[in-house]
């Protein structure tokens, strides 16, 4: 046996590497000894290599799990570059390119596969996969799995039930943000050994870290100061609402700061061009709700500014990292006070449904399935029940997990092109029977001023088609640039596995017993706004404080730049005592809710009704075009419950006024 492992020799002439860190090591290390491992490193440290040079090492397939598009490219470009076998199966690529990544898989001739998640709803690829061997499953920005943490995404869920079934020996676990009670649960859902879970740090010594105690009615002037003092520079503030980004940009630009706000109300071309404008460093400050900074790799961000609480510490860690990722020094302060908090509580509370709306969702399996089949669309379904897409997908998980349904797969229900070479043009490129069948799918996709929309039931009538075929073929003539081709309203169907809980007394039962899931997510949900609040107003070294709540235990005790290592202990204001509520006041901003409401036969229960007032948008508040209204987030900064004991009242007696 030779005294230098082999990897070591792959890890040079495959990798150009002479050895790795010291966390990727001890990864590597654990997967080949043949067990499971998490490895929680911040972004940039090279996390992917953990799994790319054991994949050439173990037996078979290792089978990654991305959740964006552009990453996997990214990654795939690199092990391409290195001669590495490794393919993805997404959503940009041809029905004929799938197959070809198939056939390759299926022979073994590829080390690494890359997917979405929302890949394993199919059930063809589950069977496709189910029959190839597997070593390793990888799983990328694993802290989506837990319900504890933030960013939690629903069909993570399932990953450790397709590990089961698919049979997959080993796991490794890949994220930046994990904390204490995210690792255990991560390690519980896919059997890690503590001691194999490997943690590197979070300090980052050139973030000065600052909470600057501020009542609310300070913060302007308090973020004035702040963005004046400093020379320009690029800086990024934070808001909660939408309305805030306006009023806080508008501000700044009156005391002659170079700002703009950023938020999800602005059309996606005005908010590209906000951000491409401020890459270039032709906008100074931006001001944004948390829609912005996915996207954003600009390295010289000076400041980050929270002017309302950030709506966790994770959410914080990754919004702060974004600053003096070039390492020159960088500020981060928060103007904290406690009444903030309402407003972030009132975010958990929009996403836990009512009890009745998971009955009508339930109701919905029981009576739209055909066949033993539901086919449901999210949009759809979202308004007719009026829970948030997020919390919907999460319950419809919830339902997968209890056995009541299963993804079957999905499809586009709408197809539309317009064209860019003559329609005699494209036919001409076919003959014979391929010719008739163009002719046909043209025939059966009317054109309204510029779009032609695809009828399938026309389709069939012509040429008795599979819809598969039709979609085939217009994929095609978008990639031969004849067309521009969109499709929209995913449609997702499901096996109803057990139809008689959908009835009765048993559906009533199952709709309690998912509410009760989410009653316990907004706990823990709540439990998670507190717990930052104490980080803010902690007594220790702030820069420690973070470190040690993403269980990292090595950051100096006393970085020496931050507030508290200065001296300043925070002293959050209290909460300062809210107005009285006007009845008459109150009564007022909710009638044109309530008249919208009942104008369209939309039932407005006292909870959506408060939803509105404390400015949390819900589907409802979409369809009555509510937002625009001036009750809307009236009482943002009132406790929810306070708000819904007082429209419980109100709802129940608004359908007697307007008739
Ligand atoms: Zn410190």
């Amino acid at each position: 046996m030779s005294s230098v492992p082999a990897y070591l020799t792959t890890l040079k002439h495959v990798f150009g590497f002479d050895a790795l860190r010291g966390g990727q090591q001890t990864v590597v290390d654990t997967l080949l000894a043949g067990r499971s491992a998490a490895a929680i490193f911040p972004t940039g440290s090279g996390k992917s290599l953990c799994y790319q040079l054991p994949a050439l090492h173990l037996p078979h397939l290792t089978l990654v799990i991305s959740p964006l598009l552009a990453l996997m490219k990214d990654q795939l470009d690199f092990l391409k570059a290195k001669g590495i076998a490794a393919a993805s199966i997404d959503s940009s690529q041809s029905y004929e390119q799938t197959r070809e990544v198939m056939r390759a898989v299926k022979q073994g001739e590829m080390r690494i596969l890359m997917i979405s998640v929302e890949r394993l709803k199919n059930e063809r690829f589950r069977q496709f996969i189910a029959s190839v061997p597997l070593s390793l499953l990888v799983v990328d920005e694993a802290h989506c799995i837990s319900e504890w943490g933030h960013n939690f995404r629903p069909d993570y869920l399932k990953l450790p039930l397709y590990c089961q079934q698919l049979n997959i020996g080993q796991v490794l676990l890949l994220t930046a943000t994990a904390t204490a009670p995210v690792i255990s649960d991560m390690q519980r859902k896919f059997g890690i050994a503590h001691s194999d879970v490997v943690i590197t740090g979070f300090y980052r010594s050139n973030l000065d870290l600052n909470v600057i105690p501020c009542p609310e009615s300070d913060k302007t002037e308090q973020l004035l100061a702040l963005v004046q003092h400093a020379p320009p520079q690029a800086t990024i503030v934070y808001v909660t609402l939408q309305q805030t980004a306006e009023m806080v940009a508008n501000r700044l630009l009156q005391v002659g700061v170079n700002a703009s706000a950023y938020h999800a109300g602005m059309d996606s071309d005005v908010r590209h061009d906000i951000q491409r404008r401020f890459m270039q460093g032709h906008i100074d400050c931006i001001v944004a709700t948390i829609a912005f900074g996915m996207g954003v790799d600009k390295a010289d961000i000076r400041a980050v500014i929270h002017y309302d609480l950030p709506k966790s510490i994770e959410n914080y860690s990754q919004e702060i990292g974004r600053a003096g990722r070039d390492g020159l020094a960088s500020t981060c302060s928060v103007l904290a006070n406690r009444q903030g908090l309402n407003v972030l509580e009132n975010f958990v509370y929009g996403d836990t449904p009512d009890v009745s709306a998971i009955a009508a969702v339930i109701d919905d399996i029981a009576h739209q399935q055909h066949q033993g089949q539901w086919e449901v669309m999210l949009l759809r379904l979202s308004r007719d029940t009026n829970v948030r897409q997020l919390p919907l997908k999460t319950l419809l998980v919830y339902l997968e997990l209890q056995g009541v349904i299963a993804p079957k797969y999905s499809y586009f229900a709408e197809y539309r092109f317009k064209t860019l070479s003559s329609i005699d043009s494209i036919v001409a490129h076919f003959t014979g029977e391929r010719r008739a069948f163009v002719e046909a799918l043209i025939a059966a996709s009317p054109k309204s001023r510029i779009w032609h929309t695809l009828d399938f039931d026309a389709l069939w009538q012509l040429t008795h088609s599979e819809r598969s075929r039709a979609v085939a073929a217009l994929d095609y003539f978008a990639e031969q640039g004849w067309i521009v081709l969109e499709s929209k309203q995913m449609t997702e169907v499901y096996q109803v596995c057990q139809p008689e809980r959908c009835h009765g007394a048993a559906a009533q039962e199952l709709a309690q017993q998912l509410h009760q899931l989410f009653i316990t997510k907004e706990a823990a949900d709540i439990k998670r706004v507190h717990a930052m609040l104490d980080v803010f107003a902690t007594k220790s070294c702030l820069s420690h404080r973070l470190a040690e709540y993403f269980a990292d235990d090595k950051a100096p005790m006393h970085c020496g730049h931050c507030s508290v290592c200065r001296g300043d202990i925070a002293q959050l204001p209290e909460l300062s005592t809210l107005p009285a509520i006007d009845n008459h006041e109150f009564n007022a901003l909710c009638q044109p809710f309530l008249a919208a409401g009942a104008g369209q036969n939309s039932s407005v229960s006292g909870d959506a009704l408060a939803r509105f007032l404390c400015g949390i948008s819900t589907p409802l508040t979409s369809t009555l075009k509510a937002t625009k209204m001036a009750g809307f987030g009236r009482y943002s900064a009132y406790p929810f419950a306070e708000i819904r004991r007082l429209t419980q009242t109100l709802a129940a007696e608004a359908p007697a006024e307007t008739h």
